[in-house]
């Protein structure tokens, strides 16, 4: 599955609520749903890690919807296979430090 086909699917399953929480709404459960990856990397198990990090994605792909921005354009755009600011693959420029 491609990161546009998720967000799709996201749409489809979850729009019409999405919508009615707003940008703020949905950045507030992204928000929420970190806390919970942050809670589960202290205590919990790789089982219950990996589905904290599918719901920080699924998260944002419900803001992005809100926002109408095609996550997948945006992030090919930003990280075109290189560094955005050194344009090294791989970077060495410590952008991420
Ligand atoms: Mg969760
Ligand atoms: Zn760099």
């Amino acid at each position: 599955m491609e990161i546009r086909e998720f967000q799709q699917l996201m749409h489809d399953l979850y729009f019409e609520n999405d919508k009615k929480r707003g940008r703020l709404g949905n950045f507030i459960w992204l928000v929420s749903e970190i806390g919970e990856l942050a809670r589960v990397l202290r205590d919990g198990n790789e089982e219950k890690i990996k589905e904290e990090v599918a719901d920080v994605f699924a998260w944002l792909a419900s803001l992005a919807n809100v926002l109408n921005i095609d996550l997948e354009e945006v992030v090919k755009k930003k990280y075109p296979g290189k560094c955005p600011r050194c344009k090294n693959n791989p970077c060495k420029c410590n952008f991420r430090l």
